[in-house]
């Protein structure tokens, strides 16, 4: 069995969860609050009434509100006398939340330091699951309807069937009784159609109470055949299930080696063992494809938990997760905190994605809180990357990971050949920024019928406006940012608050007219270029802000595996993911975007972008080209992608932060205080730095302003604590934050591992 890292959050894997069964005191209960308190409260259970065993949800009073909470472990502190304790209102009738899952919640808590009522409130984020639910209106054929099903086909009734109509009537027959869009889902009709037999008697409607019945699916279906390294791969995988226990293994395939296939065994494995399967995706687009894939092996559709899943989905999704109803389920990183009833492996795709790292509210970074939770739950987990974080790969080379190599692309396909283009030589006319080469290659590319992606990394038309006449620069009126403009909206936005206004028709210093000019590159200025140089190309832009949800993204997904587009452009969301066997050429229109901040993991990162989204050309048999355009063609960085050097380029990223003392070899946390006015924020700041900790080992930089100084009109200030690795970073911060008291306005944010430093 392989142990978690003992300097990374499951660093006791061994710790037992029978304390977390001990009986309540009678008579009194501590009640943990889905609120940012310190700790849990006492309650008094009213006289005669069973103590509730701990996890049972409970409401209780709090102030003038009334609040559900959950019955923590642990003994109170009998402080406050009984008699001023107030007692439970009721219990309800929802199983407890288990003791793995609160081991959980209290050790995620103690790693972040966030307060454990703050972590609960990501275990019950919806309380409406605590409640029997409301019932459900579903449909079913009529008699008439059977009828008219049963009826040979030159009988005047049956006549009146169109084939759609007959599709939804099989459904409802072989299938069950359903809601109306799940009727219209399996018989691949609009809901309309629905509504027409209902409106002409051959489906009716009626109320039914209780949860959903659970999703069906064949666990035990084949997969695709696989190719020799998936199969020993896969072989491999399957063995860590079976085996149980905790451990990690590390899938470690080239882009298009085909992992989602090799670790759908080891889900197919875990689900045939009766066990519950999580699978972490960092983003919802690249969902899409998932879901198709999964669909294809399994017939059926996982339960998807992320921000876009509307409250009555998700009521049913963590009611059927409680309850073991859900056997798999894809997910944001919060379905981390999904109360599993006998969760038995998690998946981490895309491990490295910086986007599984939450910055607000409880910071925490949800692949190293997914190896907590399996070494919590003693089960395996997979993290699965074409390009692992440095501190996955450390941990391999610490033995403390396993890896599984997948070193080929699936099918024969090649890796995708890499080249600089060296802006420094390139003369581009103004507003242009597609130099000569890339050009040349979109031609090639589009008169062999084959299909380009231009990758930006920057939405919108332009990332600054500027006055030609008085130099004014468009700024947000609440943070240190400047305005975006998206031309598309005809707005310019604060990427970072959300702001956004119509954009002026005169500048707002100098009132001249006209003389507002874009400065830079977006993607939609980009697709105004591309419009004017490859006027005959259909083309598409494939970002965020420009699609309605996942399913728009899946829509254009298909459409360009349709080749329904010659050219494609987008931003981060086309870079992983995706498969299109006909893009044989990539563009990265700018390389050196992610680098100029300059922080911790800048390299690194811009290796695993540029790697992902280079590894969309030539998935199939057509070779694919990669051209990158850099200012800085010499970094260690761009060399790396075009050699194809991905370990060498992380031994040498890895001895640089081993030299520096930066995570993964030392420690690092980040406190970033913020305040309603700068006098505020500079006095919290002054305070916390004379109450700094002088230890060895340990070294507090700061305070200093942050450089997004001023955030949503409130102004920041940052410490960085540094740390060598032997020191209980959570232990001196506790201490430290202990003996400082800060004013009403000013609030406190720690990020431990801190992957912003914005
Ligand atoms: P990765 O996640 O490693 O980038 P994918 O899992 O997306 O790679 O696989 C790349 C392509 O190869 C996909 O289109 C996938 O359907 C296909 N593929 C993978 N394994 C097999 C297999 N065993 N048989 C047929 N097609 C496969
Ligand atoms: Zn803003």
């Amino acid at each position: 069995m392989s142990v978690a890292a003992p300097d990374s959050p499951a660093n006791s894997a061994a710790d037992g969860v029978e304390e977390y069964n001990c009986p309540v005191a009678a008579g009194r209960v501590r009640v943990l609050l889905p609120l940012p308190l310190p700790a849990p409260l006492d309650y008094l259970v009213p006289d005669g009434a069973a103590s509730p065993e701990p996890g049972s949800f409970v409401r209780v009073p709090l102030g003038s509100r009334r609040v559900v909470g959950v019955v923590w472990h642990g003994d109170s502190d009998g402080e406050v006398p009984a008699a001023r304790l107030k007692p439970v209102i009721e219990i309800l009738p929802t199983p407890p939340l288990r003791p793995e899952l609160r081991r959980f919640i209290d050790r995620v808590a103690a790693y972040t330091l966030a307060p454990a009522g703050a972590v609960l409130k990501m275990a019950m984020s919806v309380e409406a699951a605590l409640l029997p639910p409301p019932p459900r209106r579903v449909c079913a054929a009529t008699e008439a309807g059977l009828a008219a099903l049963a009826a040979p086909a030159e009988s005047g009734v049956s006549n009146k069937l169109t084939a759609s109509r007959r599709l939804v009537l099989e459904g409802l027959r072989d299938g069950g009784a359903c809601p109306v869009a799940e009727a219209a889902r399996r018989a691949g009709c609009g809901a309309g159609v629905v509504r027409g037999l209902i409106a002409a008697g051959l489906v009716g409607e009626r109320l039914v109470p209780g949860d959903p019945p659970p999703a069906p699916g064949n666990w035990l279906a084949d997969g695709l055949p696989l190719s020799p390294d998936q199969e020993a791969a896969a072989r491999r995988l399957v063995a860590r299930v079976e085996a149980g226990g905790f451990s990690v293994t590390v899938l470690d395939g080239v882009t298009g080696s085909g992992k989602t296939e090799t670790y759908f065994a080891a889900i197919a494995a875990a689900l045939a063992a009766g066990r519950q399967v999580l699978v972490l995706l960092p983003e919802i687009a690249l969902g899409a494809q998932w879901l198709a894939r999964f669909h294809e092996r399994f017939g059926a559709e996982p339960a998807q938990w992320h921000s876009d899943v509307a409250q009555p989905a998700r009521r049913d999704t963590w009611r059927a997760v409680a309850s073991g109803r859900a056997r798999i389920v894809v997910g944001a990183r919060s379905a981390l905190f999904l109360p599993f009833a006998e969760l038995g492996l998690i998946v981490v795709d895309e491990e490295h994605d910086p986007s599984f790292k939450q910055e607000d509210g409880v910071c925490y970074q949800a692949r190293d809180m997914a190896v907590l939770r399996a070494s919590l739950a003693r089960i395996p987990i997979v993290l699965v990357s074409a390009t692992p974080s440095l501190e996955t790969i450390v941990n391999i080379a610490r033995d403390r990971y396993q890896r599984v190599r997948l070193p080929r692309r699936h099918a024969e396909a090649a890796l995708p050949s890499v080249s600089l283009v060296d802006m420094r030589r390139e003369r581009l006319a103004p507003g242009r920024f597609l130099a000569a080469p890339l050009v040349e290659g979109i031609e090639r590319t589009l008169a062999a019928g084959e299909q380009a992606l231009l990758f930006l990394n920057r939405r919108g038309y332009a990332p600054l406006t500027l006055c030609r006449a008085c130099g004014h620069r468009m700024q947000c009126p609440s943070c240190t940012a400047w305005l975006v403009e998206h031309r598309f909206a005809g707005r310019l936005q604060c990427h970072h608050c959300g702001y956004g206004a119509p954009v002026p028709a005169v500048c707002p210093e100098c009132l001249a007219a006209g003389t507002l000019v874009p400065c830079g590159p977006g993607v939609e200025r980009l697709a105004e270029e591309v419009a004017a140089r490859f006027p005959g190309a259909r083309t598409a832009l494939m970002v965020s802000d420009l699609l309605s949800g996942p399913r728009a993204a899946a829509e254009l997904a298909a459409a360009m595996v349709a080749r329904q587009y010659d050219l494609l452009i987008g931003t981060q969301i086309v870079a992983k993911g995706h498969h299109f066997p006909m893009l044989t050429l990539v563009g990265v229109v700018d390389a050196d975007l992610g680098l100029a901040g300059g922080d911790l993991r800048a390299a690194e990162r811009t290796y695993q972008l540029l790697h992902q989204v280079g590894g969309r050309a030539g998935r199939a048999e057509r070779p694919g080209r990669v051209l990158i355009q850099t200012y800085m063609p010499e970094q260690a960085v761009m060399q790396a992608l075009v050699a194809g050097d991905r370990d060498g380029f992380l031994a040498a990223e890895a001895n640089a932060r081993r030299a520096s003392g930066m995570p993964p070899f030392g420690r690092l946390a980040a406190l970033i205080i913020s305040a309603d006015d700068p006098d505020s924020a500079d006095f919290a700041a002054r305070a916390l730095a004379r109450a700094a900790p002088h230890l060895p080992g340990i070294a507090v930089l700061g305070p200093a302003p942050a450089p997004l100084a001023i955030l949503r009109g409130r102004h920041r200030r940052r410490f960085l604590v540094k740390a060598e690795r032997s020191v209980d970073v959570q232990a001196v911060m506790r201490d430290w934050l202990g003996r400082v008291r800060l004013g009403g306005s000013v609030r406190l944010q720690i990020d431990i591992d801190p992957y912003s430093f914005l």
